[in-house]
């Protein structure tokens, strides 16, 4: 058995490689946030067919129960984009993986999981900027606002939330934890 995560599900807590993560959002709540975005999306794009370009890996649980509700006509890529390592501290150096596929005149709306310091984001806007994209807006499920390094601004989000470092529903922890239907924040070390 792996025993890397081990659930306390009594009060809502994870362990994780000697960390503690108590839960803070729950997918009921994360559902109403996505239901809530593909709405306005769906109301603001009603006359245009837009790219969403996705941000993997962890904005895939989040485009995937978005997308499904869009019912405009739309177009789907993605994005690699790393810039955390095993750690929870971002690196600040942005690799950015792009296919070959066509911005010219496309309206792109970027899915990401989670804006930290922005620099994900500012790349990626400053790319796609240069490819010759006809307008760029932003989705994320959670922003860190007091963490920004760029003036960016997220048009479409769930929750601003506080500097904490977060997991679960796509979002990892050295590669654990994408798999949780929740999400959950780290509140301490253990150490037992
Ligand atoms: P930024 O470039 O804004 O500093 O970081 C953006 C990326 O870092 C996100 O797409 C996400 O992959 C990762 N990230 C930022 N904050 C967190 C966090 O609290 N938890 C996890 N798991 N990843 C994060």
């Amino acid at each position: 058995m792996n025993n890397d995560i081990l659930l306390q599900s009594k009060n809502d807590l994870i362990e994780i490689k000697d960390h503690y993560f108590k839960k803070i959002i729950s997918k009921e709540e994360i559902a109403e946030m996505v239901d809530l975005i593909a709405a306005r999306i769906n109301e603001d794009y009603k006359d245009k067919e837009p790219l969403f370009l996705v941000a993997l890996k962890g904005a895939i649980f989040f485009a995937v129960d978005l997308l499904r509700k869009i019912t405009i006509d739309c177009e789907i890529e993605t994005v690699t984009a790393q810039s955390y390592g095993d750690n929870m501290v971002s690196s600040g150096n942005v690799l950015l993986s792009l296919s070959n596929v066509k911005l010219v005149d496309k309206d792109i709306i970027i899915i990401e999981d989670i804006v930290d310091s922005g620099r994900t984001m500012q790349r990626l806007l400053d790319k796609l900027k240069q490819r010759g994209a006809k307008t760029i807006e932003t989705v994320a499920l959670l922003t860190k606002p007091e963490q920004y390094k760029c003036n960016i601004n997220i048009k479409y989000f769930g929750k601003a939330i506080s500097p904490d470092f977060v997991i679960g529903y796509g979002m990892d922890y050295a590669e654990k934890a994408r798999n949780l239907p929740d999400i959950y924040k780290c509140v301490s070390i253990n150490e037992d």
